[in-house]
């Protein structure tokens, strides 16, 4: 079978490496790719929202499975449009990914089906929304409704800065149409975890569980990135949280959408917030996390692909996931600067010295090849995923690979997975 994967991150090196381990698969093309993930399957140039081009290609190929990676090709329709077509696809349609793509859509699917989640109000009126703010006080949180790429989550410490931020997103128009409505949210403490399932609907397959790093900063500060970092197992979730995402997450958010006619068949990912034994649900998206997906499918023994197929035909019944018996942990190196402004085109040293060291994969994400050498292109450059028998040696393999690679410019945290270890 050919497969063809969308998306050029981290998550995408991962998925067509695991991809890339399955005896069903023939070939893998992957739009558009990186350096990385060239040496494992045809790049072909092609945005992620080229829906028309992608889909011409995929008939063109005789492509028996797409999997889609980042959200925007989802919320945009692209699964829909390829269903239309006869095709097979990995993830979520349109009217279901609104569960990520609308943060007031998934507050009050959360709020209607009894789902734990922060206290919330959702305005597209800047007065109304000030005087919400007020009215509870700071720390707040003010979200844009829609897709901001991490960008449009502000955790105000002072009523200020939130109302700051109403202004920015809904008076100066911030986030573009992603900001025409607000959602904000009473501030939550804990420790934060992601927790993975696959769904068709109504039979849950649930992944191991992880936890991103998001601020840029070693001890959780700086600014929030896309992820610096991951690792999984994640001790905050207990076999006791874990029985409470079942019981009081993922069964009613799933059912949740089912009734609201959402015809949910892809992977759920909740980001929640654990404190005292008790969780709340932060956010839903409706694909893979980056970087959690790194560790989690380093660590996975099962073939992917009998599952994802299972999923894109609706259907998972008997299907099972067996794990490797040891953890793992991914340091993501990305540009200095990042998620500020950056440099690109630095070559990266080291890559071969990275790949001799045993138990380490280094997963790329924003790197392009040029005259032959592998360069910067992005501000979350590689993924160094290290396994172990403990995450403690997890997290020294990772980091052994860390120090084998360089460029002028590289910024990585020296802390992924100390909390697990603090514990
Ligand atoms: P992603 O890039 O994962 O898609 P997002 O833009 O969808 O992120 P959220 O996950 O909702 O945004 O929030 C980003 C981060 O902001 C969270 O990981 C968390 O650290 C913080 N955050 C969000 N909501 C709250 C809250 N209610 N209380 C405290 N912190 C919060």
């Amino acid at each position: 079978m050919n497969v063809l994967v969308i998306g050029g991150g981290g998550r995408e090196h991962a998925l067509v490496w695991k991809i890339s381990q399955s005896p069903l698969v023939e070939k893998i093309f992957c739009a558009p790719g990186n350096a990385g993930i060239a040496e494992l399957a045809q790049c072909v140039d092609f945005k992620v929202d080229d829906i028309e081009g992608l889909l011409a290609f995929a008939q063109e190929q005789q492509i028996g499975l797409t999997v889609v990676g980042p959200e925007l090709p989802l919320t945009l329709g692209l699964v829909d449009r390829f269903r239309e077509a006869g095709l097979t696809v990995f993830g979520a349609d349109k009217k279901a990914a609104q569960i990520e793509g609308s943060k007031s859509f998934s507050k009050d699917l959360m709020a209607k089906y009894g789902v734990p989640t922060a206290a919330y109000g959702t305005f597209t009126d800047p007065e109304q929304a000030k005087d919400f703010i007020r009215e509870q006080g700071a720390p707040i949180v003010v979200k844009a409704d829609g897709l901001a790429a991490g960008k449009g989550v502000i955790v105000a410490q002072t009523e200020a800065e939130a109302i700051a931020a109403v202004e920015d997103i809904l008076c100066e128009g911030a986030f573009g149409a992603a900001g025409s409505r607000v959602v904000i949210e009473e501030f939550l403490e804990g420790e934060e975890a992601s927790f993975l399932a696959f769904t068709d609907g109504e039979n849950i397959v649930s992944l191991a569980s992880s936890q991103d790093h998001k601020p840029a900063l070693d001890g959780d500060t700086g600014p929030n990135t896309g992820g610096m970092g991951a690792y999984s197992p994640a001790p905050v979730v207990t076999d006791a949280i874990h029985q409470q995402i079942l019981e009081k997450v993922l069964k009613p958010t799933i059912a949740g959408m089912a009734a609201e006619g959402c015809d949910y068949s892809s992977i759920i990912y909740a980001g929640l917030m654990i404190k005292d034994g008790e969780l709340k649900v932060l956010e839903f998206n409706a694909r893979f996390g980056d970087p959690e997906t790194q560790p989690l499918l380093a660590r996975l023994k099962s073939d992917i692909v009998p599952v994802l197929l299972a999923c894109a035909k609706g259907d998972l019944s008997g299907i099972e996931l067996e794990w490797h018996d040891k953890a793992a942990v991914c340091v993501v190196m990305a540009a200095g600067g990042y998620p500020g402004a950056y440099e690109k085109g630095q070559v990266i040293e080291g890559l071969e010295a990275a790949a001799a060291i045993d138990d380490l994969t280094v997963f790329h994400a924003g790197t392009v090849e040029k005259d032959g050498k592998v360069v910067t292109a992005g501000g979350r450059v590689l993924g160094v995923t290290g396994l172990g028998s403990t995450v403690a040696e997890a997290i020294e393999t990772a980091y052994k690979g860390v120090k084998a690679i360089s460029w002028p410019e590289v910024h990585y945290r020296s802390d992924i997975g100390r909390k697990a270890l603090n514990r």
